[in-house]
């Protein structure tokens, strides 16, 4: 395990992921100007043409109150999978009352959804590794294909503490296709993300406060254990190195769009 991947013995005073995760430690504030300086960047360099792709998790919380606060023209859009739990679709309507933002909302083709479950069933995930990434094909990629459709560049909260996966990922990066893909979370911690939620008292998924850092769709996301591995709650019954919904592996758009 990654040592920086487990998370701190959970006392009885421990209440909520504040509590728990929340430090100041050195070179946060470097790591918050070069973040916004990258925020900055991506929307001089693609002006109407960004967009944050918001999982409602903590780390895209703290982009959205960033492009929030310094006003920067980059979209909020989130995959509105149809298995959510209800605590993350909570988040939507508090980001636009605090911010005054809309939230572009993309859900799957109704009919797509229907005939994979009618198939497969409700619990096909849990079936096969090819059956769950047919499930995130249709609940997030077709959807994601959307939302970058005529946009030059995304942003996304990907930590390189996140996974052994991400532990090289650059902070901007070109996609096979031409889209530039930013990730100016690149260096936090995960005692960053949660210092600046503290200082800057960010919504944030009240499913943090139940042992869950990474949060997904409601049948693939359970809370972790003491000393697991911060992805060890999403898909938690497939090998660690099938972790990613296909999302953020390095793909053409024609994958994408599929
Ligand atoms: Fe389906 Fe789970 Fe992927 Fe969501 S995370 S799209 S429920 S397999």
């Amino acid at each position: 395990a990654l040592p920086w991947a487990t998370l701190p013995e959970a006392g009885p005073a421990a209440s909520s992921a504040i509590s728990l995760y929340a430090r100041l430690t050195p070179g946060f504030d470097e790591r918050l100007a070069a973040t916004l300086a990258l925020l900055k960047q991506a929307a001089s360099e693609h002006p109407g043409s960004v967009v944050l792709a918001n999982s409602l998790g903590a780390e895209d919380m703290v982009l959205t109150d960033l492009i929030a606060r310094h006003q920067l023209p980059i979209a909020i859009g989130t995959l509105q999978t149809g298995a959510l739990n209800p605590e993350t679709l909570a988040l939507i309507p508090k980001i636009e009352a605090r911010y005054g933002l809309t939230v572009e909302l993309y859900s799957p083709v109704e009919e797509s959804v229907v005939h994979f479950v009618r198939q497969n069933g409700e619990k096909a995930m849990y079936q096969s590794i090819e059956l769950r990434k047919a499930c995130c094909q249709v609940r997030k990629l077709e959807p994601l294909g959307r939302m970058l459709a005529k946009r030059t560049a995304w942003v996304t909260g990907l930590r390189r503490e996140q996974s052994n996966n991400r532990g090289a990922m650059p902070d901007r990066e070109v996609e096979a296709n031409g889209r530039a893909k930013f990730n100016p979370l690149v260096d936090w911690t995960w005692n960053d993300v949660w210092h600046y939620i503290e200082t800057h008292q960010v919504p944030y998924n009240a499913l943090h406060d139940q042992f869950m850092p990474s949060i997904g769709c409601a049948p693939c996301t359970r809370a972790i254990a003491v000393g697991e591995e911060f992805r060890a709650g999403r898909w938690w019954w497939e090998d660690e190195n099938a972790k990613e919904c296909g999302l953020h592996v390095k793909q053409d758009s024609a994958a994408v769009s599929a």
